[in-house]
């Protein structure tokens, strides 16, 4: 604390991001990162990239990258909002379209990025309770609202919703804005991308960091009705006209043109992901069903904080949340390479016998 601070500083409670441990011989399960790299063609184009012409400011526009996004999406350019990762545009969502006389509306146990920018915007917000099966049903979404974001696949849970749900919650909140966060969104659900030309109150978030293996990059992006990402053009041009570098420009575009790469990707993570959850569920774990790239689970005679311990004392790391208490004997477990999940469950099996 320092007097020099800004009045409001001292009150911020900001985000707290998974460990990013110095030590590299960690079997590391706790942020979501991609177990594969990016592909090859990102490292040639980002090669490419770098020669003198970084004496110069990138496209403010990112044209590139958005016309790439665009084409893949079959979108028109006006259609995308690009940021330095998806909590950039998530920042500047919530500013520039959640700051409303009404309160917004997510989930209680979800992304805590949401309840972070609602503190630094001063933003009013209510959450809205998982049901019994820790699951987002979106007809609790139905009340006076400025907004509304739920990520799915949610976070940390995993579990997806249906495109039939989220058309719904649009169509019933036509004066308030309806952001689906799609950060895991290809590892195993649908994209609401399908019903922006539908609902134009319909803004969905998506990231590079994790189905494309960009996390170090810093690439997100929204899309959405020309007249939302107009608002977001304003915000970013009020707070940094080049959030894209050069290099994230040259890899995002790249990461967009290597499709058999990102397929494979996928399904190795989703074939994983299926034979470790059957794994754990024979270890005696209760396991969420996900759409994700990591596994929501907890094990009835265990502590979720002695089972993280134990498993760093093995040198593995998963991510555990103390709270909310519904949530503190789970963990949250990446889908690593196979020889990752393998030593995981050696671990597990060691630590349970
Ligand atoms: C990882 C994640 C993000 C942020 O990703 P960036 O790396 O900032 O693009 C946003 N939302 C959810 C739900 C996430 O899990």
């Amino acid at each position: 604390m320092s007097k020099f601070w800004s009045p409001f500083v001292r009150d911020l409670e900001p985000y707290v991001p998974g460990e990013q441990p110095k030590m590299s011989r960690l079997v590391k399960l706790n942020t979501n990162e991609h177990p594969l790299g990016p592909s090859p063609r990102v490292i040639e184009a980002i090669r490419d990239a770098a020669d003198e012409r970084l004496r110069l400011y990138p496209d403010p526009d990112a044209s590139e990258l958005k016309d790439a996004i665009a084409a893949y999406y079959r979108l028109k350019p006006s259609q995308v909002f690009l940021g330095n990762g998806s909590d950039e545009v998530l920042a500047h969502l919530f500013l520039g379209l959640f700051k409303q006389d009404r309160p917004i509306l997510f989930p209680d146990i979800t992304y805590s990025f949401y309840k972070v920018y609602c503190g630094l915007y001063g933003i009013d917000y209510q959450t809205v309770p998982l049901n019994d099966d820790l699951a987002i049903d979106l007809a609790d979404y139905q009340r006076p609202n400025g907004g509304l974001i739920f990520p799915n696949p949610n976070a940390p849970t995993g579990q997806p919703l249906s495109l039939d749900a989220i058309a719904r919650v649009a169509e019933a909140n036509p004066d308030s804005v309806v952001v689906v966060d799609e950060a895991y969104v290809d590892f195993g659900a649908d994209t609401a991308i399908a019903l922006v030309d539908r609902y134009a109150n319909l803004l969905v978030v998506q990231t590079l960091s994790k189905s494309r293996a960009l996390a170090g990059i810093r690439v997100g992006f929204a899309i959405g009705h020309e007249g939302l990402i107009e608002g977001l053009e304003r915000v970013k041009n009020s707070f940094n006209s080049y959030p894209l570098d050069r290099l994230a420009i040259a890899a995002g575009r790249a990461a967009f043109e290597d499709e058999a790469w990102f397929q494979q990707g996928r399904k190795l993570v989703i074939d994983e992901r299926e034979s470790l959850n059957a794994v754990l569920n024979g270890l005696g774990f209760q396991v969420l069903p996900s759409a994700a790239n990591f596994l929501f689970a907890r094990h009835p005679d265990h502590s979720g904080a002695d089972l993280a311990l134990a498993l760093r004392e093995r040198g593995i790391i998963v991510r555990h949340f103390g709270k909310p208490e519904r949530i503190q004997d789970y963990l949250r477990i990446t889908i690593g390479r196979p020889e990752q999940n393998r030593e995981l469950v050696q671990a597990l099996g060691d630590i349970l016998s």
